[in-house]
C-alpha cells in the first residue's frame, strides 16, 4: 500500500496536535512553533508516508522496533481473530490466557530454556520496573535483604517511568523530577570512541569493567543486589563495547554473587545477528527484559526472562505482589507470538547475521574515508557513524558536543531517510527485512547529508537544537 489509505486533512490534523497533544520526549514549545509535528499516515515494508506525500525509508524501524516491517496483514489477523475470541482476561485471578502460555514458552525456547520463566509487561519500561521489583524481592526472600543497590551505567538507557530513568543514565532525564531514586548507582559506560581513544579498545573495556568492581566495593558487596545493562546501548548512542568488556562484567558479578541483568529491548530478536544482544557480547544473564521487537511493535508488550534459580527462590516467598493489569494480554501476546513464527521462518536471525549484518558493515565501511566520518560501528543491523569536524584529532564541531548529529538527521530525513542524531552520531536500526538495495540507499542518503551539512557546520552555522530527544535519548 503506497498511496494514502484516507483522505486526512492533514493542515487540520497539524493544528489539532498542537491544541491537544503532547507528544513523548518533546519540546512542546518547538511543537508549536514547527505548527505541528510530521503526520505520518502509513506504511508498508522498510517505508513510512507522511501527510505531505514524502516517502521515508524506515531506517529506525519506528522506534527500534518494527523488527518485520511493516504492512503485514498476518498480523492484523491473528489480532482480529484473538479479539473476537477472547480480547482481554487478566492473570491476576490464577487465571492465564492461552497466548500468554504459549509466548511464554516460545520466549523460553528461544533462550534453550536458560531462562524458562516470563513475566508479561506492556513496555519496555514496565520490564525493568519488574526486573527492580522481582530483584530485590528475591534478595529478600533468599535472607539477603541488604541487598537492594542496582548498578548501571552513564548514558544508559532502560526506560522513562521512575524505575526505568532511575536505572538509566541520562543526566537530561535525572535532572527533571530530581532523579535517580535511592539506592541506584551509575559507573562510567565502554563508549571507546569518545572516551577511550587513548588507549587500546581491549584495555579499555577492562578498565570500564574494573570501574563496576571498583564500585561493588564502594557500595559492598554484601548490599548489590543486581548490574544492569543494555549488551550495546541503543539511545546512549549504539556505543559498542570493546569485546573485552562483557565477559569481565560478568566475571566480576559471579566473584561477589551479583546477579547480571541484561537490557535486551533493543538488542533481542535478531537485531545483533543473534536471538539475543548477550548471545552476541558472549555472556549468560539471570535475567533479561525484552520489549520492541518482541511484537515488532505491532501491539505494546514487553516481557522478563527468569532464570529457575531465581524463580526456585522467588516459590519460597508467598505472593510476589507485582503486576499490571495487561500483563500477559492475550491480543498482544498472540500478537508476539506469530512475529517470533515469522522472524524464524523467513530466517531473518540468520539473514542479519550472515547477510544483511556484514553487508551493512561493509556499507557503511565505505563512510570510513568521508572527510566528518570519525568512526562507524555496526552489530548485526544496528550501526552508527561518528561526525568529527578533524578526522585527526576527533574533535567535534562547534568545539562542543552535541551539534552535528541532529542537523545531519534533519538533512537525512530532507532527503528521504529516517534516523537518529544522537549527540555526535547518526545512529540506525532498519527493519530486519532491509535489502542490500536499501542499505546501499541508507548509506548514500547519510553521505549526501554528510556533504550538504558540511559547510553549515564548519562555519558553526547551526542552529542551536533544544531538542531533547536527539540530545539525549532517543
Ligand atoms: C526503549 C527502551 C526501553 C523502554 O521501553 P518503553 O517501551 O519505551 O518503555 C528500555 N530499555 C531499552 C534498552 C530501550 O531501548
Amino acid at each position: 500500500m503506497t498511496s494514502a489509505p484516507r483522505n486526512y486533512d492533514i493542515a487540520e490534523l497539524r493544528r489539532l496536535d498542537v491544541a491537544h497533544h503532547l507528544p513523548a520526549q518533546q519540546d512542546y514549545k518547538l511543537i508549536e512553533d514547527m505548527g505541528g509535528s510530521r503526520i505520518v499516515t502509513h506504511a508498508d515494508g522498510c517505508y513510512i508516508h507522511d501527510g505531505d506525500g514524502n516517502r521515508i525509508l524506515d531506517g529506525m524501524a519506528g522506534l527500534w522496533c518494527v523488527t518485520i516491517g511493516y504492512g503485514r496483514d498476518e498480523l492484523a489477523d491473528v489480532a482480529a481473530e484473538q479479539m473476537r475470541e477472547l480480547p482481554f482476561y487478566n492473570t491476576f485471578f490464577k487465571t492465564v490466557t492461552p497466548p500468554a502460555v504459549m509466548l511464554a514458552t516460545k520466549i523460553s525456547s528461544l533462550t534453550n530454556d536458560r531462562l524458562p520463566h516470563v513475566f508479561f509487561n506492556a513496555s519496555g519500561s514496565e520490564a525493568n520496573d519488574t526486573v527492580f521489583r522481582m530483584v530485590r524481592h528475591y534478595w529478600k526472600t533468599k535472607g539477603e535483604p541488604e541487598r537492594t543497590v542496582f548498578i548501571s551505567r552513564h548514558n544508559a538507557y532502560h526506560g522513562s517511568t521512575v524505575a526505568g530513568v532511575s536505572l538509566g543514565g541520562m543526566k537530561s532525564m535525572h535532572e527533571q523530577g530530581n532523579l535517580p531514586i535511592p539506592g541506584i548507582e551509575h559507573v562510567r559506560q565502554p563508549y571507546w570512541f569518545n572516551e577511550g581513544r587513548d588507549m587500546d579498545p581491549d584495555a579499555f573495556g577492562i578498565a570500564c569493567a574494573e570501574a563496576i568492581e571498583d564500585k561493588i566495593l564502594e557500595i559492598g558487596a554484601d548490599k548489590v543486589a543486581a548490574f544492569i545493562g543494555e549488551p550495546i546501548q541503543g539511545a546512549g548512542g549504539v556505543i559498542i563495547p570493546p569485546k573485552t568488556y562483557w565477559p569481565e562484567v560478568e566475571r566480576i558479578c559471579r566473584k561477589y554473587g551479583i546477579l547480571l541483568v541484561c537490557d535486551e529491548v533493543i538488542c533481542g530478536f535478531g537485531r545483533t545477528g543473534n536471538w539475543w544482544g548477550h548471545e552476541t557480547v558472549g555472556v549468560k544473564p539471570d535475567m533479561i527484559a525484552m520489549a520492541k521487537g518482541l511484537s515488532s511493535g505491532y501491539l505494546p508488550i514487553s516481557a522478563v526472562a527468569v532464570s529457575k534459580e531465581i524463580v526456585d527462590v522467588l516459590k519460597t516467598g508467598g505472593d510476589f505482589v507485582h503486576g499490571f493489569t495487561y500483563s500477559g494480554h492475550p491480543v498482544a501476546a498472540a500478537v508476539a507470538l506469530r512475529n517470533i513464527e515469522i522472524i524464524q521462518r523467513e530466517q531473518l536471525v540468520e539473514r542479519t547475521r550472515d547477510d544483511t549484518g556484514p553487508y551493512l558493515a561493509k556499507a557503511l565501511a565505505g563512510l570510513a574515508d568521508h572527510p566528518m566520518v570519525g568512526e562507524v560501528r555496526s552489530a548485526g543491523l544496528i550501526g552508527a557513524v561518528e561526525i568529527v569536524a578533524d578526522k585527526a584529532t576527533g574533535a567535534r564541531f562547534g568545539g562542543a558536543e552535541g551539534t552535528a548529529g541532529p542537523t545531519v538527521r534533519d538533512a537525512c530525513i530532507a532527503n528521504g531517510l529516517m534516523v537518529r542524531g544522537i549527540r555526535d552520531t547518526i545512529v540506525m536500526c532498519p527493519p530486519l527485512i532491509i535489502t542490500h538495495q536499501q542499505i546501499d540507499d541508507m548509506i548514500a542518503i547519510i553521505r549526501r547529508s554528510l556533504d550538504e551539512c558540511s559547510a553549515e557546520l564548519r562555519a558553526g552555522e547551526a542552529p542551536p537544537h533544544d531538542d531533547t530527544t536527539d540530545r539525549a535519548i532517543s
